[in-house]
């Protein structure tokens, strides 16, 4: 059953894995690999933490290398880094803000120095601020969440597009607020919606390339976004989170892990411009 969260908040976006309370699970012990991507090369912005750790320990253990992207949790990184390793995967860490497009390109050159190649990108760094009223927010907030999850995605999938061969993966990390909507979300809904036209728009022009494109619709999900977007706002909204869902709880990262690892390997050969939802029972239309 649902362990229950206390309500709590982080100061700072992005927030960080060691102040959740209680910690996040990003896959669970009994998950078994089985070598669904022996061999690939994978690249994930905001893989230090939350849903990105979880899809980077998923891919080891299934048997691709790991590069991570990430803003400045060094800490997160380093731990995550780790258990990559652990899973006898190589692994790389880039400091940068996706936000720019150098900071992008020189993430995919490392990334295919580092590995010799790439195969499976996954777009799904991210910021979300909460603002009740359209007026309370400013220039700089409505333009952040464009930059970095919007452009993000597109620097990042260019940068890696001339490196990505026949079966390869592009994954962008959307939202429930895509297609529901939040009240108090409504520049981060913007941008989790215009990935979903981004990935259809890309998935179309790379099919005969035999590149998959896709979308995963993540619904509430136990990762340090939460206490640092809804926190400040509010720490009992933070414990509330997932209640309203038919499940009746939040998720972890350990439960959105296993669709990415669908998406980037050949079990999604015939699956492409879609979007899988991992949400706990919300019925959305699209
Ligand atoms: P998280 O805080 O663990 O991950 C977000 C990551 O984005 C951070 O680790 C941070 O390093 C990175 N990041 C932020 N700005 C960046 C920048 N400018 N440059 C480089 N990296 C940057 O939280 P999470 O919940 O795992 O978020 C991952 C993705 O999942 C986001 O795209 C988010 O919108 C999406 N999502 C999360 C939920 C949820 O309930 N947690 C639900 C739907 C969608
Ligand atoms: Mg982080």
């Amino acid at each position: 059953m649902a362990q229950s969260i206390p309500p709590q908040s982080q100061d700072h976006q992005p927030g960080v894995e060691r102040l959740l309370q209680p910690q996040a699970e990003h896959i669970r012990a009994d998950y078994r690999g089985s070598g669904k991507l022996k061999g690939r090369r994978a690249l994930i912005t905001g893989g230090d933490s939350g849903i990105g750790r979880a899809v980077a320990l998923h891919f080891a253990r299934e048997g691709a290398d790991v590069a991570i992207v990430y803003l400045e949790e060094k800490e997160d990184a380093q731990e995550t880094v780790r258990l990559i390793e652990a899973e006898g995967a190589k692994a790389l860490a880039i400091r940068g803000d996706v936000s720019r497009s150098e900071t992008c390109d020189a993430a995919v050159a490392r990334t295919v120095e580092a590995f010799g190649g790439l195969d499976v990108v996954v777009n799904n760094a991210g910021v979300q601020y909460v603002s009740e009223d359209l007026t309370d927010i400013d220039d700089a907030t409505w333009q952040r969440h464009m930059d970095v999850n919007i452009n993000g995605y597109f620097y990042i999938a260019r940068a890696a597009l001339p490196h990505l061969g026949k079966g390869s993966a592009i994954i962008n990390t959307s939202s429930i607020n895509a297609f529901a909507g939040n009240k108090a979300l409504v520049a981060y809904s913007t941008t989790k919606a215009a990935e979903l036209g981004f990935t259809r728009a890309l998935a179309l022009q790379l099919a005969e390339r035999n590149i998959r494109v896709n979308a995963v619709a993540p619904g509430p999900i136990w990762t340090p976004l939460q206490p640092a977007s809804w926190g400040p706002i509010d720490p009992q909204a933070v414990a509330d989170l997932g209640k309203d869902t038919p499940l009746g709880r939040i998720g972890q990262p350990s439960e959105m892990g296993p669709a990415y690892v669908y998406l980037a390997s050949n079990d999604a050969s015939y699956v492409t411009g879609q979007t899988v939802h991992v949400n706990g029972g919300m019925i959305v239309n699209g």
